[in-house]
């Protein structure tokens, strides 16, 4: 039995859960998901977030999309104190959270704990995904050192998000740890790899993979155990 631990039970957790435990069905890969999310189902989550329907306004997301999903809920919010407990037996992380600095947690706690983890997000029209390797590839911060300036980039909030194209990146998600958890697969031949970083841009169509260096000096890869 192999443990997916997902970050968010949104507008990217709730289409990567779904498509993960039917990835995992079809690949006969026994698999337990646990979800975790802080916060409540809101009526502005309904489009996007398609494991809630209206009579769920008000309930705690991860107990809902798990309740769906057959799966483990956590009703917690991902941070140093809590990190250690959340992915105990975690065989891969999936994030979905949207906060810069969450992210950059996420990133350094999986490669702490020798944790493969799978990164998205989605901004406006672009989306992002990266695979990570502990101790294999580059990471999240060997792209970019760590969460950009207060202001610099806006938040999901400010800029929007284009509810379709959390489908496709959650999706894309789901089937790059679907891949990380089956051993019987040759991961590097195969796309998503890790280690490329995949960016969409649902506005002009073009797609960028982007092979991402191991930074030498990278301060999470040097946690990764040996
Ligand atoms: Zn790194």
């Amino acid at each position: 039995m192999k443990t997916a631990v997902i970050l968010g039970a949104g507008g990217l957790g709730c289409p990567a859960a779904l498509a993960l435990r039917e990835e995992a069905r079809a690949r006969g890969l026994p698999l337990r998901l646990v979800i975790v999310d802080p916060d409540r189902v809101d009526r502005s989550n309904l489009s996007r977030q398609i494991l809630f329907a209206d009579a769920d306004v008000g309930q705690p997301k991860a107990e809902v999309a798990a309740r769906k999903l057959g799966a483990a809920a956590r009703v917690d919010r991902f941070e140093a104190a809590t990190a250690a407990q959340l992915l105990r037996g975690a065989d891969v992380l999936l994030d979905g959270t949207d906060d810069f600095a969450t992210r950059f947690l996420a990133n350094d706690e999986a490669l702490a704990r020798g944790v493969p983890l799978v990164h998205g997000a989605v901004l406006g029209w672009t989306g992002q995904l990266l695979a990570v390797v502990p101790g294999l590839t580059g990471c999240l911060r060997c792209l970019f050192e760590g969460p950009p300036p207060a202001g610099a980039v806006p938040a999901c909030s400010e800029a929007g998000v284009l509810s379709p194209l959390c489908g496709v990146v959650g999706a894309t998600m789901a089937l790059a740890a679907a891949q990380l958890l089956d051993e019987k697969k040759i991961i590097f031949s195969t796309d998503p790899r890790p280690g490329v970083l995949y960016r969409w841009d649902a506005l002009r169509g073009i797609e960028r993979p982007l092979a991402v260096k191991r930074d030498p000096d990278c301060a999470a890869c040097a946690r990764v155990a040996s």
